[in-house]
């Protein structure tokens, strides 16, 4: 069924439900459809547009932000369903820290309510905007995964709306199984229309923050290892054009929460306006710094503003630690709006992220290997980024007692192909390596590679619940049609 066919059957929305007709597409702009967008502002009007797309036989996917950077919340079958008409947070307990919100509340809208109070999100992604129901489904992580897991570990309840209407509570002990599966569920079970999460004490609205420099992979990845038991948070950027003896050269940043009466006036730092990015980046206002990127988009620009980065790196270790917002820390990638339109803002022009996660026992010969075919391939991608996490409960999860290297790959329609073959490459070696992806950071993989990813018997059973809760496979986006064949 085509986009337009779509628009023209599906005209009667259901009553009062707020909709337009659209293009949709995925964060790295290199996928996206035209469609119908229903934005319900309650559940009622969520059940409204479930039952009459049941009625019309169409397909519904679910999207939050659309911060995914690839196909997870574009529907090019069907309808897409928009969350962020519900975007109130029902309550929030300064003496707890526990918060209840709808699900299109962002991360932004979290951490800007709580903070004043002495209370920081557990886990936040690299840009504020997503939605919690979005977090919830891809079950984010942070610069601090190794440390206190993914998004699922902070939530404590949720409800579920099933494609039939029912409205189930899911906690660790009431529907446990549905719990663990629609955390990273990617919106396959049912949409969350509340989501109870508890949020992490602050004693300031300051981080102190240490760079360290280091030559390779190697020493990065050493160096991360040595500090998982000091620090709160931690992260590297690793120079991907860098070869030979430096490959992986990067520069790691580790950041403490601070002790009560370090900061003399946390009231201060606490507060909002204090934690706002700044306006302008080297005098250019921010809203047009893209522009600038824009003009070393290519392999050439690249790789001398990576080894530009590189060499600038050694000023900030001379610093020692010092002290950074939580926002100007946790949110690096927002200081440029729209930092991706640098990659091109014509059709078939974009990025892709493409984030490998290989556990401990391989990682290092593996990810020295996707740098180096990478290299070998000509293939390099622009931005390299390395994280330490662990392993949680939840069904479909991403996450190994191991690392994670995120590549940004420039797309174009005419190197797209080279590229696919290319990730097709590297997700052999990640899988023989014992290794895993992530659904929000992908456009490339195949049914073949989701069923070595996961172990054969929480995929059996997450395709056992959907076929009871959505037996007419209401549910669907690209992204569950190309790795699990619409779970047909
Ligand atoms: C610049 C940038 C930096 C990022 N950094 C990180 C990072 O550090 N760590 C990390 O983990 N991720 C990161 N991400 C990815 C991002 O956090 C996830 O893609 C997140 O899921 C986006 O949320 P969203 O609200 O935009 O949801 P969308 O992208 O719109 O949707 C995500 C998924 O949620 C489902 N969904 C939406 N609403 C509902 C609902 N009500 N019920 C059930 N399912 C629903 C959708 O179907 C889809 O499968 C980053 C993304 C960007 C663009």
């Amino acid at each position: 069924m085509t986009a337009s066919t779509n628009a023209s059957r599906f005209d009667a929305a259901p009553r009062g439900v707020r909709s337009s007709f659209e293009y949709v597409e995925g964060w790295g702009m290199a996928v996206g459809a035209h469609g119908r967008v229903f934005r319900p502002r309650t559940v009622d009007e969520l059940r409204a547009v479930f039952a009459s797309a049941r009625r019309d036989g169409v397909t519904l996917g679910l999207r939050g932000s659309g911060c995914s950077y690839g196909d997870a919340s574009v529907n090019e079958r069907g309808h897409v369903l928009d969350v962020r008409g519900m975007n109130r947070i029902m309550a929030w307990d300064p003496a707890t820290g526990v918060a209840e919100c709808e699900p299109g509340v962002t991360i932004e809208q979290l951490w800007k309510t709580i903070l004043p109070d002495g209370w920081w999100p557990r886990v936040v992604s690299g840009t504020m905007f997503p939605t919690l129901a979005g977090a919830a489904a891809m079950n984010i992580h942070g610069k601090n995964n190794y440390a206190v897991g993914p998004i699922g570990d902070a939530i404590r309840a949720f409800d579920l709306v099933t494609p039939s209407g029912e409205l189930l509570t899911c906690d660790r002990e009431r529907n446990a199984d549905l719990f663990h599966a629609a955390i990273g569920g990617f919106g396959m079970l049912g949409a969350f229309a509340r989501i109870v999460l508890a949020t992490k004490r602050v004693h300031s609205g300051d981080l102190e923050v240490r760079a360290l420099r280091v030559p390779g992979l190697a020493e990065a990845m050493e160096a991360m290892d040595a500090r998982t038991g000091s620090a709160d948070y931690l992260v590297a950027w690793l120079d991907a054009f860098a070869d030979g003896a430096a490959l992986g050269r990067g520069l790691i940043h580790a950041a403490r929460y601070l002790e009560p009466g370090e900061d003399p006036d946390p009231a201060r730092t606490l507060a909002v306006a204090r934690q706002e990015l700044p306006p302008n980046i080297f005098g250019v206002p921010k809203s047009e710094a893209w522009r600038a990127l824009r003009l070393l988009n290519h392999d050439a620009g690249m790789r001398a503003l990576n080894a530009a980065k590189y060499a600038v790196s050694a000023l900030e270790v001379e610093r020692g630690a010092y002290r950074q917002s939580h926002a100007a820390f946790a949110f690096l990638l927002d200081y440029v709006p729209n930092w991706k339109w640098a990659y091109g803002r014509r059709a078939g022009h974009g990025l892709i992220q493409y984030q490998v996660f290989v556990p401990k026992e391989t990682a290092y010969r593996v990810l020295r290997a996707v740098l180096e075919e990478s290299q070998r391939a000509r293939i390099v991608p622009y931005l390299a980024v390395l994280k330490r996490h662990r392993p949680d409960p939840f069904w479909l999860t991403h996450a190994v007692d191991g690392w994670s290297l995120a590549l940004d790959f420039k797309v174009t329609p005419e190197t797209k192909e080279a590229l696919w073959r290319h990730c097709s490459a590297l997700t052999e070696r990640v899988l023989d390596g014992g290794g895993k992806f992530y659904f929000a950071k992908d456009l490339v993989l195949a049914p073949e590679h989701a069923r070595r990813m996961f172990p054969a018997k929480e995929l059996a059973a997450f395709g056992a619940l959907k076929r009871r809760l959505d037996p007419d496979n209401l549910l669907s986006t690209n992204l569950a049609r190309r790795v699990f064949d619409g779970f047909a």
